[in-house]
C-alpha cells in the first residue's frame, strides 16, 4: 500500500508523510503516516488521532499500538494517521490556524460551487478521499474536556432515499460490534436533532457512516495531558477491535476498568446550564451518577457568596465538568449521558 512517502509492503511497518497542502512559507504540509500491513490479506483499519491539536492522546495511542502489533501476525492492513491536525499540534490547540477553522466539521461536504473550498476543507478533502478509497472501518480518536470520564461515541445510523434499511441494520450491527470490542463505555450521539445542529454529520466519524463504513469516535479523557489509563485501555480497544475483525489471532490480555453500568442505552447531553454568573462550585465529578433533582454545582461570589443552586432535571452519568470556574448566564456545566429515548438507527426524516 502506498500513502504519501510511506510504502508498505506485505509483514512491514512502512512510516512517511502525506503532503495535504503547500504553506505560505514554501514549504509542504504533510501528515505523518505509519501503515502497518500483515502477512495476509484482510479488512483494512484506519486509525486516525490528534484532529483537534490539543487533544494527544491519540497520537501518543498510535504509537503504542503500532509497537504492540508491529511483531503480531496480521490479517490485513491498518493505516494510522497519528496526527492529523499538523497545525493545531504546533500550536497546542483545538483548531488549525489557516483560518481557525474546526478540522472535525468539513468532512464529506460536497461544495456548493459557489465558493471555492477553504484550506481546511481541502486538507480534510484530499485526507478522506485516501480513507473512503479501502476503508473497512475507521476509528478517530479524540479526547474532552480536562475532567471526563472516557467513553465513545456511537454515532446513529440513517436510511431512506440512500441506503435501504436492511443496509442500515446490518451496518448498525456492525458499528455495535465493533464499538463494544474497543471496550469504553458507549454512549450514542446527540438527539439526531442537535447532531445536525452542530454540524456532527461531518466528523470524520459521520462521513464516514453516511458511506457505509462502521467508524467511531472514542473520548480518551482529558484534553491537553495523556492519561496514561486511558491510552492503555485503547490500545487494548484497539486490539480487541482486530481481533473482532479477525486480524489478529489473541485479544488484549488485559481488559478496560472503565464503566457507566446502565440497563437502557445512553445518549450524550449537554446539562445543566447556569442562569447565573459567577464562580461555580461543583459537587460531582465526572463518572457519577447524578438523579434529577440533585444540586450538582453552587454558583458564589468571587468572595465565596452563595448566589445560587443548579440542579439537574435529568438522571444520568456525569461524563465531564467543563473548563474554568468563571460562568456567564446560560454556560453549560456539564457533559452528561441519559438515558437515550431514540433510536440507534433512524429514518432520514427523523
Ligand atoms: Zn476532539
Amino acid at each position: 500500500m502506498k500513502l504519501g512517502t510511506a510504502q508498505s509492503a506485505p509483514g512491514e511497518v512502512s512510516t512517511g508523510y502525506f503532503t495535504v497542502t503547500e504553506l505560505p512559507t514554501g514549504q509542504p504540509e504533510q501528515v505523518p503516516v505509519v501503515v502497518v500491513e500483515g502477512e495476509e490479506s484482510g479488512p483494512t483499519v484506519w486509525v486516525t488521532g490528534t484532529i483537534h491539536g490539543d487533544e494527544p492522546t491519540g497520537m501518543e495511542v498510535i504509537h503504542e499500538f503500532v509497537d504492540r502489533i508491529r511483531d503480531e501476525s496480521l490479517s490485513g492492513t491498518v493505516v494510522c494517521i497519528p496526527v492529523m491536525n499538523p497545525s493545531g499540534l504546533r500550536t497546542n490547540a483545538r483548531t488549525s490556524y489557516y483560518d481557525g477553522d474546526d478540522p472535525n466539521r468539513y468532512f464529506g461536504l460536497d461544495g456548493d460551487g459557489e465558493t471555492p473550498p477553504r484550506v481546511q476543507q481541502l486538507i480534510c478533502d484530499r485526507l478522506y478521499e485516501e480513507i473512503r478509497a479501502n476503508a473497512d472501518a475507521v476509528i478517530s480518536l479524540h479526547t474532552s474536556w480536562v475532567a471526563t470520564y472516557p467513553y465513545t461515541i456511537r454515532p446513529r445510523v440513517r436510511y431512506g432515499d440512500h441506503r435501504t434499511k436492511t443496509d442500515a441494520v446490518e451496518l448498525r450491527d456492525r458499528l455495535v460490534e465493533l464499538v463494544d470490542a474497543f471496550g469504553l463505555p458507549v454512549v450514542n450521539q446527540f438527539s439526531p436533532d442537535e447532531t445536525v445542529q452542530r454540524s456532527l454529520d461531518h466528523t470524520l466519524t459521520g462521513a464516514a457512516i453516511a458511506d457505509e463504513i462502521p467508524a467511531f469516535t472514542p473520548e480518551l479523557g482529558g484534553r491537553f495531558v495523556v492519561e496514561q489509563d486511558v491510552c492503555e485501555a485503547a490500545v487494548a480497544g484497539l486490539q480487541n477491535v482486530l481481533h473482532t475483525l479477525e486480524m489478529v489471532s489473541e485479544p488484549a490480555a488485559s481488559a478496560t476498568t472503565f464503566e457507566l453500568p446502565a440497563d437502557t442505552d445512553l445518549k450524550r447531553f449537554v446539562h445543566p446550564h447556569t442562569d447565573t454568573a459567577g464562580i461555580v462550585h461543583y459537587r460531582v465529578r465526572e463518572g457519577g451518577w447524578v438523579d434529577s433533582g440533585d444540586v450538582v454545582a453552587d454558583i458564589v461570589t468571587p468572595c465565596g457568596e452563595t448566589k445560587a443552586q443548579v440542579a439537574v432535571d435529568h438522571s444520568g452519568y456525569v461524563l465531564s465538568r467543563y473548563e474554568g470556574v468563571a460562568v456567564y448566564e446560560n454556560d453549560p456545566l456539564l457533559d452528561m449521558a441519559v438515558p437515550d429515548d431514540e433510536s440507534l438507527l433512524l429514518h432520514q426524516s427523523d
